[in-house]
């Protein structure tokens, strides 16, 4: 029986969206790691350590006991493989994000045929939210607080000098 689910992503930076994945994940499996990619072929906003204090933050709010962050320079798999009992989970918003899902869980079960990936639907309210659009919302001063938890609309509106 998978017991810890992975939650891997870029999370530049945690939405509302990504957190209501956390938190329901967090009812189903025992217990859940989210785990920051940190990719130098991506150009993010945050680095890695800030993404994590970040999220480590919105749990704490959330007061979810039984989930973890961390950072990972690497494939999913290869963490996925060292933890005992552990699949990976992801989130759908619509069929862009399915099509893309789609060919990654593929490529990964080629490169492991025992990785398992469990996609959780969006909850609708945060079916358009993205980091992306979070961050174009926040630089020309709109009103963001709805989409992200209270740290991240801190930390953002600091860099943007809103
Ligand atoms: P990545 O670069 O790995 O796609 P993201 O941080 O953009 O990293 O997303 C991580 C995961 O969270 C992906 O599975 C993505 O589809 C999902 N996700 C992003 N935003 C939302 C949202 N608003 N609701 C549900 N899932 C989401």
């Amino acid at each position: 029986m998978k017991q810890t689910a992975i939650y891997p992503g870029s999370f530049d930076p945690i939405t509302k969206g990504h957190l209501n994945i956390i938190e329901r994940a967090s009812k189903i499996f025992e217990r859940v790691v989210v785990l920051v990619a940190d990719s130098s072929s991506k150009k993010s906003l945050f680095d890695s350590k800030d993404k994590l204090r970040l999220i480590e933050e919105s749990i704490k709010e959330l007061n979810l006991k039984n989930v973890t962050v961390e950072i990972f320079a690497g494939l999913t798999i290869d963490f996925v493989k060292n933890h005992k009992n552990a699949l990976c989970i992801r989130g759908l918003r619509n069929t862009h994000d399915f099509d893309h899902e789609y060919s990654l869980e593929q490529m990964n079960k080629k490169l492991w045929n025992e990785f398992e990936t469990v996609f959780l639907t969006t909850a609708p309210e945060y079916a358009f939210v993205s980091s992306t659009l979070i961050k174009e919302l926040v630089k020309f001063k709109g009103n963001i607080d709805e989409f992200v938890p209270k740290a991240v609309s801190k930390a953002l509106k600091d860099v943007y000098g809103s």
